[in-house]
């Protein structure tokens, strides 16, 4: 049987309306295009970047192995040694791999983040107190500034909140050379937001590369080799991704010479 044509209706709508409805649609789409052509070309270069990342420390284990392997007479300490320098590049490895993974899992939402209430100045206060106790940072003066009455509460994963407090903890210890003192701090802004802020007096960053360091795969340093301890440059779009879960934001400002400041702001939910 012949199929019926079913008119165009559009009994509210003026032909304006409809071509400007059209209009507006078809720029979404553009926009939605542009989005995942760009989120294309990031898959693209994570995957160029960490395959070439996995190679380096993949070498040294074999050649590392082999040496041990071939070597009839060699003493305990020069054992230690080459299995120290194993151990490293797998503590790498694992990193790498860990941060990938989070890093899509976040984007394709598998990720599930356990939101509740928390207070956030015992959040912070328990996270500083652990680096205080943390060997990594005995080299260095760590100050908390959050003031002592601090009861705003923040919906959050606690975990996640840590994993990025950790990562610019972290940051601030690697890219340092020298005295270097971090410091922790917080404060509201228009009694619905809070800043926490990781500042260090560490090398600071270029002006021109500050705006560049929170995109997948962008380092400073050039090189992308892991010998130097660096990270594989995944860290602060990871961080980037979580905060803005959290429906916050995140930013740095630097002074290159002088050190950093990092900053994020959550929404807060509760003000006692
Ligand atoms: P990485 O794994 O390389 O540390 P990140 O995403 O954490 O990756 O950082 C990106 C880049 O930003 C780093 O390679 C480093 O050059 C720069 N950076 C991050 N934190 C700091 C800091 N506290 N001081 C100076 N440079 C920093």
């Amino acid at each position: 049987m012949e199929k019926q044509k079913v008119p165009f209706i559009t009994p509210e709508l003026t032909v304006e309306e409809l071509t400007q409805a059209l209009y507006d649609t078809s720029l979404r789409l553009q926009h939605t295009n542009q989005e995942l052509l760009q989120s294309q070309k990031e898959q693209q270069e994570i995957f160029t970047n960490v395959s070439h990342d996995l190679r380096s420390p993949i070498t040294a284990i074999r050649n590392s192995v082999e040496y041990l392997l071939s070597s009839e007479k060699l003493d305990e300490v020069e054992t230690n040694n080459i299995l120290q320098i194993v151990l490293r590049r797998i503590d790498f490895l694992e990193q790498l791999i860990n941060d990938v993974f989070l890093l899509t899992s976040i984007d394709s939402t598998q990720k599930t983040f356990s939101f509740e209430p928390i207070n956030i100045g015992m959040l912070l206060e328990d996270f500083f107190f652990t680096c205080c106790e943390d060997r990594n940072y005995s080299a260095c003066k760590l100050d908390l500034n959050v003031p002592a009455h601090f009861p705003y509460q923040v919906l959050a994963d606690g975990k996640m909140l840590v994993r990025v407090l950790d990562n610019l903890f972290t940051n601030a210890l690697k890219y340092s050379d020298g005295d270097l003192t971090i410091t922790l701090s917080a404060c509201t802004i228009d009694n619905t937001t809070i800043k926490i802020t990781v500042s260090d007096t560490g090398m600071g960053i270029a002006k021109d590369h500050i705006e560049k360091i929170f995109n997948r795969t962008y380092m400073v340093a050039n090189s992308r080799t892991p010998s130097t301890a660096t990270g594989c440059g995944l860290g602060l779009s990871i961080a980037k991704s979580i905060i803005e879960k959290h429906n916050g934001q995140i930013w740095c400002e630097s002074d290159l010479g002088k050190g950093s400041e990092f900053s994020f702001s959550l929404p807060i939910i509760e003000n006692n």
